[in-house]
């Protein structure tokens, strides 16, 4: 996963929605969104938490079923979120900065690619549907299909690609 933000609390949407300017995905440019307001975009799907391929000639990304070792396969969350970059150096901040430079391996349904890319929120987003629980009913999170990294070698992950994500 590749937020900021508060640390994840079992059964409850981490991530503080209230009080928020109205609809301010549709018309605030990323890079003037408050710190709560770039927090609230994440939809907690936890797909950007798989492990990927990429192929080296045609910069193609695959997504796996692969999690990485700290995200909780049922909450969709990062274990360890305040300090797991001891655990995952490599896991990447999302700021405004950075968005541009990743976007291209975030799932198509991310809401930061999503909004990089001049498109729409999807329904089953929380800040549209107002409940965090939507975007795991509408089968868009990860929930009860990854498998741990430490479960399958890395030779072994193409066998475990996935589509459309
Ligand atoms: S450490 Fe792993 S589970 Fe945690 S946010 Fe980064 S990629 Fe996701
Ligand atoms: S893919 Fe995007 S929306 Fe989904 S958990 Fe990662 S940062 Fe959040």
């Amino acid at each position: 996963m590749t937020r900021s933000g508060p640390e994840p609390r079992p059964g409850s949407d981490p991530i503080n929605r209230e009080g928020l300017r109205d609809r301010y995905w549709e018309r605030v440019p990323l890079r003037n969104l408050t710190a709560r307001e770039w927090e609230a975009l994440c939809d907690g799907c936890g797909k950007c938490c798989l492990n990927k391929l990429e192929d080296a000639d045609t910069g193609e990304v695959a997504f796996t079923r692969v999690a990485c070792r700290l995200l909780d396969g049922e909450s969709c969350r990062c274990a360890q979120y305040p300090i797991r970059r001891q655990f995952v150096p490599d896991c990447v901040v999302l700021t405004p900065s950075t968005l541009p430079k990743v976007a291209y391996w975030l799932p198509t349904t991310c809401a930061y690619r999503l909004l990089h890319e001049g498109k729409r929120l999807y329904d089953w987003h929380p800040l549209i549907s107002g409940d965090s629980e939507t975007v795991h009913a509408e089968g868009q999170s990860v929930r009860g299909w990854t498998v741990p990294e430490f479960e399958v070698p890395e030779e072994e992950w193409e066998d475990h690609i996935v589509e459309d994500l």
